[in-house]
């Protein structure tokens, strides 16, 4: 029986998928109505800023209103039962950890319903649209505020906070990611190096599935809940001997 001291928890589009968001590489999904080049570099963005600004406050409208599944929520009932440090890393933008009341999440790919101002770094929270022509209250130049996504040619963001979680965390669960996204695919190697017991949550095998311990194959909305289930149950066998 294994009692876990630091858990780290990666989470991809799948994790969203049963709250009905659209995974990356999924038919309907919005990338594939829109060339990536136009809509998620920095080159394009300084381009045609208008353009990148509504794709992102459409998507921004979308994101928001959806609601957290059983698996981000079975999360925030492992955070509250299970003595252990737990962490949560996403590629996700969108908000449903927090709305799932899940605690020290990492985005490292940044968040939908954040901007940053380019000119002073500071980052406001916002449900409203950005637009080219908001005003930096704090710097106060104007038209420096970019989504705070993280767009292709830049560096991901928590890097440090995360590689120190992955080294030091005897469990990494991986829930709904496809494995093939640079460098979220290779947490599960670093993880593993450091001793960590690692699991995957997948609808089917991933690129990098070879790298796990364990696979659970189903929708993790039905399998991560059974899941913590158990740990909560291993504890509290623990707790009886
Ligand atoms: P991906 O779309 O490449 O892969 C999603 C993975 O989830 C696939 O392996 C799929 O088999 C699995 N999956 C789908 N439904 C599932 C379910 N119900 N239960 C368990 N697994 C399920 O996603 P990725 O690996 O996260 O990389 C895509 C990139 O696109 C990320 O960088 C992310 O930032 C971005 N993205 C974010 C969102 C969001 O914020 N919700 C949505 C789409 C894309
Ligand atoms: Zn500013």
């Amino acid at each position: 029986m294994m009692r876990y001291n630091n858990i780290v928890i990666l989470t991809g589009a799948g994790i969203s998928a049963e709250s009905g968001l659209a995974t990356f590489r999924d038919e309907e999904g919005m990338w594939n109505k829109h060339r990536v080049e136009d809509v998620a570099t920095i080159q394009a963005f300084a381009r045609n800023p208008e353009y990148v600004h509504d794709f992102y406050n459409e998507m921004k409208k979308d994101l928001i209103k959806v609601e957290p599944n059983a698996a981000h929520l079975a999360i925030t009932e492992l955070q509250k039962n299970y003595p252990a440090k737990i962490s949560v890393v996403t590629q996700n933008v969108d908000t449903l950890h927090e709305k799932a009341g899940n605690e020290n999440i990492y985005h490292i790919h940044g968040q939908i319903n954040q901007a940053v101002c380019m000119n002073c770094g500071t980052i406001i929270k916002t449900r409203d649209d950005v637009k080219t022509e908001d005003d930096c209250q704090q710097c106060q130049v104007q038209g420096m505020f970019k989504p705070n996504i993280v767009f292709f040619g830049e560096n991901l963001l928590c890097m440090n906070e995360v590689d120190a979680l992955l080294r030091g965390c005897d469990l990494f669960v991986s829930i709904g990611t496809s494995g093939v996204v640079f460098p979220a695919n290779t947490f599960v190697r670093t993880a593993k190096y450091y001793n960590a017991d690692t699991i995957e949550f997948n609808l089917k095998s991933t690129a990098n599935n070879y790298e796990f311990d364990r696979h659970v194959i189903g929708k993790a909305g039905e399998t991560f809940p059974k899941f913590v289930d158990e740990l909560l149950e291993e504890i509290k066998a623990v707790a009886d001997i």
